[in-house]
């Protein structure tokens, strides 16, 4: 087996992974980045959640690959709510807006989302990794560790060809379900925790195994006018009333429309059916699709594409050095006193009906760097939505931007701080995100408090 070394070796390149390397590699590190699929973005491409909701705090790199979509035909929009949900239409849907400044989807309440291609945002990630020296492996995935109590000294990759020893002076886990870490023996959560864990007002008595549900996103193009159309055959052994039609629909900047259908499977149950949870989705996508081209007036509409990976929103959670938690989401970003903050956002709390859901009440929070740092390894980072935060928490805080900032936040400091990571300065560690564009105010980062910018008045959801 060969052996290679890198300053920093990123497991998974999804939107965190994308943001670590990133940042490490412009910042001089020698970067070795590991992903599983054969191209980079992770959920927001191969899972099909091509849909930047508006959220605050989106800035530094997710604010340049708009600005790199922007430049290319058919690559990317802004949107505005088009329909919202109702008995008779049972989706919200958003279309291609006018507007083309950026800042305007930087608000949960006020802002729009982004809609892009998503084959586009892989090539575009890829090209500014390539800029930036950082080495890309892909369809190769991480398979071993090799970890003494505390420190990682190698991981084990495997692509078609065989294996390889990577060594590393730091590692970052940004798998989304964590299983770097996981193997390195760090402490995990997984389900909701229960009220006496971190005194959540809202949490149970008891935990509970509950998990955000799990959706498989499709495309659907229009029929031509002169092509009849063809509905779906509903396969055997579906029952059809099990299927709910509430369906989050995105236009893609070509016309085509992304069909993200919210309530097809339980995250529990998909939790429990492993791997054979894509291919029993797959099956309910075929009926969705069926419903709703034979209820709601989706006839001459055709699909032409289902993702390839199950868009899973939560699963494993690591128990960092801490814990972000309902209380920071409703303390708000002006009233905490953490001195590493190095990501603020304001989703909602969104648990997609299986337990109570709400918006914030005093603004954007602030996400703590410790949050992606283990107790357990001390040249590990944890950067995707497997981070350190509650159950509660990670509902509001898993969004692909704010994925993409923790990254960014991960991979600086493993550029500025290498194996001494866990004596980082937050104070130098800010300074860095914030020469490299990252908002870590709100006048700087949140549209309802930008200078100059008027929110557009778009229905509340
Ligand atoms: C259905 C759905 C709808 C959503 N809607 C929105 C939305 O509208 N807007 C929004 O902003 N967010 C949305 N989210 C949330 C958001 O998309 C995700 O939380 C976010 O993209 C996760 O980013 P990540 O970097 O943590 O993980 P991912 O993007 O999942 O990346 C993890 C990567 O790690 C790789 N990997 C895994 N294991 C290995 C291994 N052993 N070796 C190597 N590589 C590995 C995977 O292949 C993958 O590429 C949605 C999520 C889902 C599932």
């Amino acid at each position: 087996m060969n052996n290679v070394h890198y300053d920093l070796c990123v497991v998974g390149g999804g939107s965190g992974g994308f943001g670590a390397a990133c940042a490490a590699a412009r910042l001089g590190a020698s970067v070795l980045l590991v992903e599983a699929g054969p191209g980079l973005g992770g959920t927001s491409t191969r899972a099909g959640v091509n849909n930047y909701e508006p959220v605050a705090g989106a800035t530094g790199l997710p604010q340049e690959i708009f600005d790199r979509l922007k430049d290319i035909p058919d690559a990317v929009t802004l949107q505005r709510p088009w329909a919202t949900y109702h008995p008779d239409r049972p989706w919200g849907w958003t279309k291609p807006a006018d507007e083309t400044d950026y800042r305007l989807s930087l608000s949960r309440r006020s802002g729009v989302p982004i809609v892009f291609e998503p084959d586009i945002l892989d090539r575009v990630m890829q090209d500014m990794l390539t800029d930036a020296d950082c080495r890309i492996v892909l369809k190769t995935r991480f398979t071993k560790v090799n970890y003494d109590r505390e420190h990682i000294h190698s991981i084990v990759i495997e692509d078609p060809n065989g294996s390889k020893i990577v060594e590393a002076n730091l590692f970052i886990d940004a798998t989304a379900d964590i299983y770097l870490a996981r193997a390195a023996g760090c402490r995990t959560a997984i389900g909701v925790e229960a009220r006496e864990v971190y005194n959540e007002p809202t949490a149970p008595e008891q935990p509970e195994l509950v998990l955000n549900n799990a959706s498989l996103c499709y495309r659907v193009t229009p029929f031509k006018d002169d092509e009849p159309s063809q509905i779906q055959p509903l396969l055997d052994l579906i029952d059809i009333e099990r299927i709910r039609p509430v369906t989050s629909i995105r236009t893609y900047p070509n016309g085509d429309l992304n069909m993200n259908p919210l309530h097809m499977m339980s995250g529990v149950e998909a939790y429990e059916l492993g791997k054979s949870a894509y291919e029993e989705a797959e099956k309910r996508i075929y009926a969705h699709w069926h419903m709703l081209q034979t209820h709601y007036e989706f006839d001459r509409w055709r699909l032409v594409w289902i993702s390839p990976m199950l868009g899973v929103r939560e699963s494993y959670r690591l128990i960092g050095q801490y814990v972000l938690r309902e209380q920071d989401l409703e303390t708000g970003l002006e009233a905490q006193t953490h001195p590493d903050i190095i990501a603020f956002a304001d989703h909602a709390l969104d648990f997609h009906g299986v337990r109570p859901s709400r918006q914030l009440t005093n603004g954007p929070y602030g996400i703590p760097f410790r949050c992606l740092l283990t107790k357990e390894i001390d040249n590990l980072l944890v950067a995707c939505r497997g981070a350190s935060f509650s159950s509660i928490a990670a509902s509001s805080c898993r969004l692909s931007r704010t994925m993409m900032v923790l990254g960014q936040a991960a991979g600086t400091a493993a550029a500025l701080f290498g194996k001494n990571v866990q004596h980082y300065d937050a104070r130098a560690l800010r300074d860095r995100l914030k020469q490299n564009g990252v908002a870590l105010a709100l006048s700087e980062g949140y549209l309802e408090v930008m200078p100059g910018l008027t929110p557009l008045q778009t229905p509340r959801w």
